[in-house]
């Protein structure tokens, strides 16, 4: 349901241009967890901004569900960036709101009725176990708590497909794995999309279905996680 065709990203430095994303081409599942791979700087982060629209390719096509969503107007482009979620490193909470704020903040940005958000918010919850966490403030939740919460706010408006950008990364190996889990299990029981970007090989192994590494812009490898595992 995501196919990037040829896609390329240049950015223009004061004497140069920088090429973060080279001639690009994936197709990543419906109901898949694909993983992409490599170094810092290797263009990670601006390819999949490309999927959220956040960034527009120089060329090639970006394809949702079949849509090419680089030559939609603002308008159409909200509402298919509605349809992805998106968890960061380092959670991007409003640490001024509770957790049950933050998640009301993301359910009223996508429609959803003011009556009906508690019991949405303590469904989401639920889901990521902290329940119990409404009315607490981000500063008094660990660091995996927060990425939970974090995972429960990307869920809100039901996203066909949710984007990760080294969402482990802040995290002790224990809890990063913990927070592996959650997301296997969450791919599991809502049949969700998971693209999630790591340069942490572990979290690979264990969490992807298929996976692309890249190198300076270039994808130089794709397939099965044990495949490439197996061919070092
Ligand atoms: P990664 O996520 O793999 O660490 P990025 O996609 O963040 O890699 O960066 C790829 C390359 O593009 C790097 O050389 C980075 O400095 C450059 N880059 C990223 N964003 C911009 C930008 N907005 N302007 C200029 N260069 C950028
Ligand atoms: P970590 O080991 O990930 O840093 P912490 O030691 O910060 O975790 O937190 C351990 C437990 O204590 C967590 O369950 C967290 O929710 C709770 N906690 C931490 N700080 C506070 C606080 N200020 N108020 C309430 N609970 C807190």
């Amino acid at each position: 349901q995501i196919e990037l065709t040829n896609v390329s990203v240049l950015f223009k430095a004061k004497n140069r241009t920088i090429s973060a994303v080279n001639d690009v081409s994936l197709a990543i599942e419906a109901g898949e967890i694909y993983g992409i791979v490599g170094l810092s700087g290797a263009g990670k982060s601006t390819l999949v901004r490309t999927i959220n629209g956040l960034q527009k390719p120089s060329t090639g096509l970006v394809k949702i569900n079949g849509i090419d969503i680089t030559s939609l107007t603002k308008q159409k482009l909200k509402q298919v960036r509605q349809k992805i979620g998106f968890i960061f490193q380092n959670f991007n909470l409003i640490s001024n709101r509770t957790v049950g704020q933050n998640i009301a903040f993301a359910l009223t940005a996508g429609g959803y009725p003011e009556k009906e958000q508690p019991a949405k918010i303590n469904e989401l919850l639920s889901l990521v176990g902290l329940a119990d966490r409404v009315d607490n403030y981000p500063n008094q939740l660990s660091g995996g708590q927060k990425q939970r919460v974090g995972i429960a706010r990307a869920l809100a408006n039901e996203p066909e497909i949710l984007l990760c950008d080294e969402a482990t990364s802040a995290l002790d190996v224990a809890t990063a794995e913990e927070i592996v889990n959650l997301l296997k299990d969450i791919n599991k029981r809502l049949k969700i999309t998971i693209v999630f970007i790591t340069h942490q090989m572990e979290v690979a192994k264990k969490l992807f279905n298929r996976m692309a590494v890249m190198d300076n812009g270039v994808v130089v490898e794709t397939g099965k996680t044990y495949e490439i595992f197996a061919n070092p």
